[in-house]
């Protein structure tokens, strides 16, 4: 079936041959035929390219996907160190020293790892909450990847996150500045920042046009010392905090009564669902239905490599969909189709990019990603008006499926190898700066000594 049409003449910067494409439900879910990209964006969907192209990639026995948008993560190197503590202990004896101890040189390496994960696993775009946002978003000017950085400012612990200061003079000295590249305000949560922060950063975001990205409502410590100290719920105290004026996102969002999805949703406040981080540190299961008919925007995050412990989206699409089903016990809840949206769509949305990326359609910026169908965990494929391509993403793939993956019409891997990033480097960096940075926070034999 070919559908959606555009312009197939002429030149093209690539052409992309071969594979099923997921397009727009209402363009046909799933179609086949080609995608071509010029100038970054894409030209034409479905119909045979009859031009000549700079570079043809093959898609035969894959899936073109619009590339997969994590809407909360922090790149860092603290995978498989501190498993299995309780959350105050985890926090103070282990995190928290080592979020101190970091130098530019463990950040690089940090996005290095972590960016080289993402173009590895098929997502295209993310953003990161954490330290040293130069490092990050240098390493993304090269890496290739769509990003928006936002600072981690923490002042409740001095030196655990980065400042006011440093954070609005990140915004002004990035703002502008790459086509990629977003810089976003980012206190860390209520209870870790003072009022007055939210309310400059808020100010600022709203001058600059940026977003502001925090944590919200993530575990029920965090409800009651929001509720102690304030007499609000903490969506309400943010609302009082804050100007209406820009784009919200808040992670986690998992403790939420009616009355503050209602706030999130008259607010235009976006939402970040990350159920493994929330399952691993025993912290809830997010009302993702409620808020969902409520009409609020809801992205999918992995959160950061120590509470996953992974950057897998797929793994995360999965997890979505399977812990709304348990713990409603509604098999109906949380459909294949609904958290593929989350992943892309919703995502994209809460970035400010929801009419530049995650749909392949004439006009979008070309961020794509062929998933290999051809292993045995993907069969049966069932092709024509009755496909299983969606559910098989959903349900069955991984982030190693992924054979290709493209930001910008440039290509970043082609058929497993990554062209932007040296694998055999950040092999040999990660280790070494991770054992520095946790000798030098002091926890390295501390953090081994788990379980
Ligand atoms: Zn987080």
């Amino acid at each position: 079936m070919i559908a959606p049409g555009g312009d197939h003449f002429g030149a093209a910067d690539l052409v992309i041959r071969g594979g099923f494409v997921v397009v727009p439900e209402e363009q046909g879910g799933i179609i086949e035929g080609d995608v071509v990209v010029r100038d970054c964006r894409i030209v034409s969907v479905g119909a045979p390219f009859s031009g000549v192209a700079r570079r043809v990639v093959d898609a035969t026995h894959g899936v073109v996907v619009p590339g997969l948008v994590n809407a909360h993560m922090h790149e860092c190197l603290e995978r498989g160190i501190f498993e299995d503590l309780p959350f105050l202990r985890w926090l103070e004896d282990f995190a928290l020293p080592k979020d101190r101890a970091y130098e530019p040189r463990h950040q690089r390496a940090a996005a290095l790892l972590n960016q080289l994960e993402m173009i590895r696993g098929g997502t295209t775009t993310f953003i990161d909450i954490f330290r040293h946002p130069d490092e990050a978003a240098t390493v993304a000017l090269t890496s290739g990847l769509r990003a928006v950085i936002s600072p981690q400012v923490i002042q409740s612990v001095p030196g655990a996150g980065e400042t006011l200061e440093a954070n609005i003079d990140f915004v002004e000295r990035w703002h502008g500045r790459s086509d990629r590249i977003q810089a976003w305000f980012g206190p860390h949560a209520l209870y870790s920042c003072e009022a007055d922060t939210f309310s400059v950063m808020s100010r600022h975001a709203a001058r600059l046009g940026v977003g502001l990205h925090t944590h919200l409502a993530e575990s029920r410590d965090e409800v009651r010392t929001i509720s102690e100290g304030t007499g609000l719920r903490p969506a309400a105290y943010l609302d009082r905090l804050i100007d209406p004026g820009h784009r919200v996102l808040v992670a986690h969002a998992v403790h939420l009564t009616d009355a503050e999805i209602e706030l999130v949703a008259s607010r235009g406040w976006a939402v970040a669902h990350c159920p493994t981080s929330n399952m691993k540190l025993g912290n809830g299961v997010a009302r993702v239905p409620a808020l969902l008919a409520a009409g609020v925007t809801v992205g999918l995050g992995t959160d950061s490599v120590m509470t996953n412990n992974n950057l897998d989206l797929f793994e995360e699409m999965r997890q979505a969909a399977l812990v709304q089903k348990l713990t409603l016990e509604d098999a109906t809840v949380m459909s294949c189709r609904e958290v593929f949206a989350m992943a892309t769509t919703g995502s994209a949305a809460a970035l400010g990019l929801g009419d530049q990326i995650a749909t392949i359609e004439v006009g979008r910026r070309a961020d794509l990603i062929i998933v290999g169908l051809d292993a045995c965990h993907l069969w049966p494929l069932l092709t024509g008006a009755h496909n299983n391509v969606l559910a098989q993403l959903v349900y069955s793939a991984h982030a190693t499926d992924v054979r290709t993956t493209i930001v910008d019409g440039e290509v970043l891997m082609e058929d497993g190898v990554v062209a932007t990033i040296d694998q055999d480097e950040v092999s040999e960096l990660v280790g070494r700066e991770a054992r520095d940075l946790l000798t030098k926070a002091g926890v390295l034999h501390a953090g081994c000594r788990h379980g």
